[in-house]
Parts: C-alpha cells; sequence; structure tokens
C-alpha cells in the first residue's frame, strides 16, 4: 500500500523515480581543551581554514554565476560575508584564548551562539539563512579537518533519482544536476532558503519541511513528488502513477498555454484593459515574473536586503539589486517599498526589544523614520536605480501626512547629496493604504503622494483586530468582510476624486474571487504573487467588468464575507471564467 507524506511545496513540478538518501554531516567535533602555549598556533590554524574556505566560496560563486546567473552566485557570497563577519572571527579567537578550545571547538561554540541569536527570531527570512549558516560550518570544519568540501557526486551513467535529506546546503544544491536530480526533499529547510532558490532555478521540483515524516522514505522505494501542494506518495500504486501522469501532461498543457498567453494584453471581455504587476520578494524571482507576463512590478519587498544580515546593507549593494529588477523590465513600473521591518522581521543589526504587539508597534515607515542611516541609503540606492528605468517609491504603514511630508523632506536630501534637480520630475512616491488611518484620511494624504497602493494584508488584520499569522483567528481574518469590502470601495472614490493612480497588492490580488470582486469596485490594476500570477491574468481575461459591477451592486449587503465568496463563485462557475485550456484553476 502506498503512503502519503506532507510537506511544504517549495519549487513546483511534478516527479516519480527512485529514492537516494544523501548525507554529507561533518563528523562531530570533540571537546578538545589546548595549552596556552598552542594558543597562536590553533588561532593561525583557523584563520588558514577561514582562508581556504572563502576560496572554496569564490569559486563556487563564479561556477554558479556561470551556471545560473549572478543573482544565484551571490548565495556564495553571503556565506562569505558569514565567515569574514568580525563577530564570528573575534568570537572563535575569544574561545580559543580564553577557553583554551581547539579552533574547531571553538569555531562550533563560536557558530552555535549565532544560531541561538538567529532562532530568536521566528521570522521566516532568519530562518532561511540558518541554512547558509550550517553550510559555512560544513565548509570551514571540513578545511580544519582536512575533509575534502562537502558535496554531491554525479556520475553520467548513474539512474535518475529523487534527492532525500535532512537539509540540503546551497553549495551541495548547486551540484545538482536536473537530468540526474528528479526532485529534491528535505525534512527541514524553507521555502526561501537558498537551497530551495537553487533547486527552482534548476527546475526541479523542491518539498521542504517534511519532519520526521522523512524516516519513513526508504532509501530506493518509489516516490511520487508534487513540489507545488507538497504532498509526496511513497510506493505510489498504479493508479496513483496514472493520475500522476495525467497531472503531468496536464501542467505541460497549461504551461504551454499560459506562456503563449504571456504576451498578450490582459483586457476583460467587455474590452476593459487592466493592468497585472509582480510582488516581488527577491530579485531572483524576475525570470519568472516576465517568464509569467508581469507587466512590471507593482511591490518590490526590499526586506531581503536586510532579514539575516549583520550589517546595513550598503548603498551599492542595494543599488545593484534594484537596478537588476528595473533594468529586466524596461518602460515598464518597478515599485520599491521602504523597509517594512518590524513586525515579525527583525534584521540583527538592529537592537530591536521585544515588543508586546509587534504589528502595532515599531514597524515599516517608523522604523525608517528613526533610523535615518538605514533610510538614506535605501532612498539613494532608489533614486540612482531610477536613472536606469521607471522606479516608483512605495511607503509601507503610513498613519499620518507628516510621515509622507517627512519622507519627502529625506527624498529632497538624497536628490541634494546626489546632485540631482529635486521636485516634480523626481520619483512617484506612493503610499500603502493598510491601516484604517489612511483610508479614513486619503483626502489629507493625496497631496504628499502620485500613487496608492492597497495593502488588503495588512488592512485586514487592523480593520477586523485579527492577527494574520494567528491560526486561532484565521477564520476571523477575512479580506471579503463586508467592512473591508466597503473600505475598498472608498479608497477607489477617493483615487478618483484626487486623480491618483491605484493598485491593489495585497493577496486579495492573488485571488480569484477576490480579484473579481476588486473589477466589480473600481479597481483596474492589480500586483499578484508569482504563484498565481499567470492564473490570475487570464481569469480577467474571462470576466466582463460590467457584470461584475452590477453584482457587487446588487449584493452590497451581504452580510459576511462567506456570502460574497458564495455569490461570486456561483457567477465564476456559471460564466466558467475559471477554466484555463480546459483545466480548471486552482482558487
Ligand atoms: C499588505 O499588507 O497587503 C502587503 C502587501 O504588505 P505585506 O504583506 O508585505 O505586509
Ligand atoms: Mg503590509
Amino acid at each position: 500500500m502506498s503512503l502519503l507524506l506532507e510537506g511544504v511545496g517549495a519549487s513546483p513540478g511534478r516527479a516519480l523515480g527512485p529514492v537516494r538518501h544523501i548525507s554529507w554531516e561533518i563528523p562531530s567535533i570533540p571537546h578538545t581543551s589546548i595549552a596556552t602555549a598552542e594558543v597562536d598556533r590553533e588561532i593561525e590554524r583557523f584563520h588558514r581554514a577561514r582562508a581556504e574556505a572563502l576560496a572554496r566560496l569564490v569559486e563556487l560563486q563564479h561556477e554558479t554565476t556561470e551556471l545560473l546567473g549572478g543573482f544565484e552566485g551571490k548565495v556564495f557570497e553571503s556565506q562569505a560575508w558569514m565567515i569574514e563577519d568580525p563577530d564570528l572571527v573575534a568570537g572563535t579567537e575569544a574561545y580559543i584564548r580564553e577557553n583554551l578550545l581547539s579552533a574547531e571547538r571553538a569555531f562550533e561554540m563560536q557558530l552555535l551562539e549565532q544560531r541561538v541569536q538567529m532562532m530568536e527570531s521566528v521570522h521566516a527570512m532568519v530562518m532561511d539563512r540558518l541554512a547558509d549558516l550550517r553550510d559555512v560550518r560544513g565548509n570551514v570544519l571540513s578545511c580544519l579537518l582536512g575533509h575534502p568540501a562537502p558535496g554531491l557526486e554525479m556520475s553520467d551513467d548513474e539512474e535518475p533519482s529523487i534527492v532525500v535529506a535532512h537539509d540540503i546546503a546551497p553549495s551541495v544544491a548547486v551540484r545538482m544536476r536536473p537530468d540526474r536530480v528528479l526532485g529534491m526533499i528535505t525534512a527541514a529547510g524553507t521555502r526561501g532558503s537558498h537551497s530551495v532558490l537553487i533547486a527552482r532555478s534548476l527546475g526541479i521540483p523542491a518539498v521542504v519541511d517534511v519532519g520526521p515524516q522523512l524516516a519513513r522514505i526508504a532509501d530506493g522505494c518509489e516516490l511520487l513528488v508534487d513540489g507545488k501542494s507538497g504532498r509526496l506518495i511513497v510506493d505510489p500504486t498504479p493508479a496513483e502513477i496514472e493520475s500522476h501522469n495525467r497531472a503531468l501532461a496536464q501542467l505541460q498543457v497549461r504551461r504551454k498555454i499560459l506562456a503563449e498567453l504571456a504576451a498578450k494584453p490582459t483586457e476583460t471581455v467587455d474590452g476593459v484593459h487592466t493592468v497585472v504587476q509582480a510582488n516581488l520578494d527577491q530579485p531572483f524571482e524576475i525570470d519568472e515574473a516576465i517568464r509569467l507576463g508581469a507587466e512590471g512590478v507593482g511591490l518590490l519587498r526590499t526586506e531581503f536586503l536586510v532579514i539575516g544580515h549583520r550589517e546595513i546593507p550598503s548603498e551599492e549593494e542595494q543599488f545593484d539589486a534594484y537596478r537588476s529588477v528595473v533594468e529586466a523590465f524596461p518602460g515598464r513600473e518597478v515599485t520599491i517599498r521602504t523597509f517594512d521591518i518590524g513586525g515579525d522581521k527583525y534584521p540583527q543589526f538592529m537592537s530591536m526589544k521585544q515588543e508586546d504587539n509587534p504589528y502595532l508597534g515599531w514597524r515599516a515607515i517608523r522604523v525608517c523614520l528613526d533610523e535615518p542611516e538605514l533610510f538614506q541609503n535605501q532612498l539613494r540606492a532608489a533614486v540612482r536605480a531610477a536613472d536606469h528605468g521607471n522606479v516608483r517609491l512605495l511607503v509601507p504603514l503610513v498613519t499620518s501626512a507628516d510621515e509622507l511630508i517627512r519622507t519627502r523632506e529625506h527624498l529632497e536630501s538624497t536628490y541634494g547629496a546626489l546632485g540631482k534637480e529635486p521636485g516634480s520630475g523626481g520619483v512617484p512616491v506612493g503610499l500603502m493604504v493598510e491601516t484604517p488611518a489612511a483610508v479614513e484620511t486619503l483626502d489629507l494624504l493625496a497631496p504628499y503622494v502620485d500613487f496608492v497602493s492597497l495593502g488588503t494584508n495588512d488592512l485586514t488584520q487592523y480593520v477586523l483586530a485579527a492577527d494574520r499569522g494567528n491560526p486561532k483567528v484565521a477564520e476571523l481574518y477575512d479580506p471579503l468582510h463586508p467592512a473591508l469590502i466597503r473600505l475598498y470601495a472608498r479608497v477607489v472614490e477617493a483615487c478618483e476624486h484626487h486623480h491618483l493612480d491605484l493598485s491593489v497588492c495585497g493577496e486579495l490580488s492573488a485571488d480569484p474571487i477576490g480579484v473579481a470582486v476588486l473589477l466589480g469596485l473600481g479597481y483596474r490594476k492589480f500586483s499578484v504573487s508569482l504563484s498565481s500570477l499567470a492564473e490570475i491574468r487570464e481569469l480577467i481575461r474571462h470576466l466582463s467588468v460590467s457584470d461584475l459591477v452590477a453584482l457587487c451592486a446588487g449584493n452590497a449587503r451581504c452580510e459576511s464575507g462567506e456570502d460574497v465568496r458564495g455569490i461570486v463563485q456561483e457567477y465564476l462557475d456559471r460564466t466558467g471564467a475559471l477554466k484555463v485550456g480546459g483545466t480548471v484553476l486552482e482558487g
């Protein structure tokens, strides 16, 4: 009989094949003490190993850049920063000198300390960097012990297999050959880890965070992988294999149809033109966004530059990242959101005290205005990137005109510092409407902005007093609650009145029912996460704005989000709008 296991779908695609367990653990390091006379020698050994490990990383970065591109190559640059981190160096030296530990043991202790610090944050972006820390550990310790670099040997005559491991370090992932590795499964790991980034770039389906259930996948058994849903079937039955083959064929048809549609405009059946842009969390998503037909970037979440970093990202690093996105979308808008840190995203380089209500605390624009060095670095990088394309700046969590006025002042001084003409020709500044205060006072905020982007994720939690990440109140957290629909309608009205460009970048724009409602309320521009982008473009092409306007007007007194969903779902079913080339879209 087959066995169904579930993990987190991390790299889409399907695979079927034999399992190959891999492990590249460094043996555990004994607690070895040294004599005082040996201190200098151990410190020197540590530095030699660091230099060797750095040289390996330079080589890996070079190889990866050749194979997959510059962004993927940067994975190893960030590991090099970890090895060069002054805290890591000083901490290891102190363990050797003061605790008289061998270089291996001292380095191990220092890494453990850093790991504990990182684990204090529960944010996914910080967890993503833990795998890099493990990779750094393996790299430096293998140099100290005289072992070969951790890796994955793949020969030409090897049978293609699904690689299974506790975790897969980026340096191992980059050795996976797509003609030999059909899938990647790990017990640990996160969707945003660098290994997953590499698997996606290689087109290898991946499922992570399978947990202790991984032990139930024996070496050599057949495994069926669905990298989108995260479902795994061990020793599938013939019927399950047949259904997998059907799904695989359908997936290929769907991909082909969606690729053909990528170049077509997103117009409704009654000829209303809409714009569908991409939400990007990382620059490596650029290629996928273009492939799916994104008409620019409606939200570039820039936190990837700070979360898990031990230093404020330099202006140059930020400029490179922004420019890479801007140049990928010539003539299209690229909306750079200023750092939305705080809440549940804490960079390591700032001391952010634990708060009782972090979502109501020191977050987003509040942090940027209080940290001028951080803010001005970012503004300078964004303004410089604007020389290469169509950049817009988006300010999160605004609750008052004062925050916008002060943002503009920072921007003016940025122009001054860069020797540029300030004023009307500058980078357009936008406001994220994601607090009830911003909706209520949009008329007071309008004079200070050029565009508006509706953030339904935070607006929902602040309006309904339901934490967006708390499963206990997940049922209350409903972006289609009547209170929210009324606010969405008021935002359209205010933006029309003040002639402000309006888009939606919250997750509601990735929900087919949400998009139908938003179209009915007057929204015409959507910024969508990549997993839903192509489907949303295709959906819009099957919708009629006049029908949806009537549907929204006729049901303005719906009492719950559930009622709204029922009515819109019925409309979508009746009109067959949820079908792409004969395959039904997943909601
Ligand atoms: C939002 O709040 O809707 C939004 C898009 O921002 P984030 O999800 O990054 O908070
Ligand atoms: Mg938000």
